[in-house]
Parts: C-alpha cells; structure tokens; sequence
C-alpha cells in the first residue's frame, strides 16, 4: 500500500523517550484517509498526533471489509518506498503484488507478504481481476534501523506461518516470536506482529515481554483486552512493562497485537518514504521522480504515482515524543 495523500504532512516518528513507560491504557483514534482517486477508504491509526510508533511499528492503514466486485477494488500504483518493510496482511480477499525486483505474488489471507525496502524499491497492490467479493486487511510498515536501511531491497512471501492453537484461541505469528514459536518472517530489531482469533465466549492471556511496548487493533468483532473492551476502528495503546495481556471475547474476533523494543532513533517519514532528513528525503524523491534508482514494475496496468510537491518548510526530525 501507498500513503496517496497528495499533501502528506511531515512525519516525525519518535520512539518513546525510554522504555520505562509503564503498561497504560491509551486509545488511538484514526483518520480516515483516501487512497488516490479511484481508492478505497482505510482507517490510519499510526502515525498518530499522539504517538508515532509503537516498537518499529510506524504505519498502521486498516480497510475493509469492503466489498470489491464491481469496483475498482484496491488499485495502489507503481510507487517508491525506502527506509521500511511494508507487511501485507489480509482477513478477506486478494491482493496482487508487483514489484521491481520481478516479484509477482497474490498473498490471501492468513500469508503474509513482506518487502523490505532497504535503500529503494516500488511495487504495485491491486485487487485481480478473478477476486473474492470482500476484501479486508491492514498494511503496515516497519522501520529499518539505521545500521540496516540501506541493504538491499528483498520481498518474502510466507504461506505458512506458526500457528498456536489452544482453549477457542489460534494466535498467528507473523513477525517474531511468541512462547518460543518463530516467524520465519525477517526482522531487523525486536518486535513481534500476531493475529489472535478468539471463538465466542473465550478468555486467553497471551505472554508478553516486559521490555517491549504494544498495541492491539481489532480486525473484526469486539475484543476485551486487558479489562478494555475495544471495538473495530481505535488502535489501543497499551505500553510496556507487561509480561501477560488478558484477552476476552463475547463474539467470534479477531485481534492484531504489534509490539516491540521502543524504537530510539529518530526517522523522518513523508509520503512513502522513510529517512533521516530532509536532504534525503529531497533526494529520494528526485530519484523517483527521475526514474533512478527505483527500478520498474512491470505489469501493472495503469501509470507509476509521481510523488506530491515538498512542504515549504524543511522536514527535521523533532522531539522523540510529540
Ligand atoms: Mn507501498
């Protein structure tokens, strides 16, 4: 997915100042947003006035259930992306993939799609023309650190994640690890992505690491997490400091968990990309708007997105907390 605001704020994304935050309750309220003229609406709940991340975790677009026959579905453009993995995550429909590098992978639900930008890359997302009616899932992106966001540009495709069943719950590992159990996903700093599907009437505590920081969406039904009862829409901050999280559901949910170690550096991100300031983010854009660098994406029926014009203002990292 792309950020196709053509006027996108600039975005400085901070960790928290320490780790020491402390497990709290704090409740994200999206932004609906456009994706480009002939888009669909998604809800985006990171970056958020409020907080920018959580963990490397620094965009977080959630749509649908959006039913997609008939119209154009998703149609996401050849567009640029640096500095960030883009994790592509589905509970209903198909996505189709195109990338620089050759890749052409439909992920479904329950896979995950995974590029890692590196130093440069584009890639297209767009509904097939042969697609389930209902199509709804989240996009999100992590940020490279700086030791690593500059290698070379990689896309995973992964069909068969670890699953945990047990007692009406099955958590999907998508990136990391939980209890031991491994995505073979790559990650390049501690965090972890999981999809908890609770059945009616069910409670679940999930182990947590003390030393990261968390955040739970609802992808569907209504989940109570930690006392809180969270419907679809919010992203609910919960902090650090916890070695459980207590999991209720009334109804058949489904629940993302993200987490990770506080992400301590700071990253400037605007529009699709994701650096250090504003010099790179100047060139970065010259370079798609030049054709360099980027590659191409061969298939995708339509023309590459050119990026929106820079604010008047120079784009600086700021403070690590709003
Ligand atoms: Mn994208």
């Amino acid at each position: 997915m792309s950020n196709l605001d053509l006027a996108p704020d600039e975005t400085v994304c901070t960790g928290p100042a320490d780790g020491s935050a402390g497990p709290v309750h704090e409740l994200l309220v999206g932004r609906e947003v456009m994706l480009g003229p002939r888009g669909m609406e998604v809800t985006r709940t990171l970056p958020h006035r409020d907080r920018r991340m959580i963990g490397a975790w620094c965009f977080v677009d959630a749509y649908g259930p959006e039913n997609v026959v008939g119209g154009a579905g998703m149609q996401v453009p050849p567009h640029p992306h640096t500095g960030l993995q883009t994790v592509s995550w589905l509970v209903g429909g198909d996505v189709l993939h195109r990338d620089s590098l050759g890749n052409r992978q439909l992920v479904r639900p329950g896979q995950l799609n995974l590029m890692t930008a590196g130093r440069a890359i584009s890639h297209s997302e767009e509904s097939p023309a042969d697609r389930p009616p209902i199509l709804h899932g989240v996009q999100l992106w992590v940020a490279l650190p700086n030791r690593d966001r500059e290698i070379d540009p990689h896309f995973e495709h992964h069909a068969d994640l670890p699953v945990l069943t047990e007692h009406g719950v099955s958590t999907t590992v998508i990136m990391g690890e939980l209890g031991g159990t491994s995505s073979a996903a790559q990650v390049y700093s501690p965090l972890v992505g999981l999809e908890v599907t609770l059945a009616a009437d069910v409670v679940a505590t999930l182990p947590l690491r003390p030393d990261f920081e968390y955040g739970a969406l609802v992808l569907s039904g209504g989940v109570r997490v930690d006392g809180v009862a969270l419907g679809r829409g919010p992203l609910l901050y919960l902090g650090s400091g916890r070695s459980e999280l207590a999991l209720g559901a009334g109804h058949p949910s489904r629940l993302l968990l993200i987490g990770g170690e506080p992400f301590d550096e700071q990253i400037v991100m605007w529009w699709n990309f994701v650096g250090r300031d504003h010099d790179e983010i100047v060139r970065f854009r010259e370079e798609w708007e030049s054709g360099a660098q980027f590659g191409t994406v061969v298939g995708y029926a339509g023309n590459r997105l050119p990026a929106p014009p820079l604010p008047n203002s120079r784009l600086r990292p700021r403070g690590r907390l709003p």
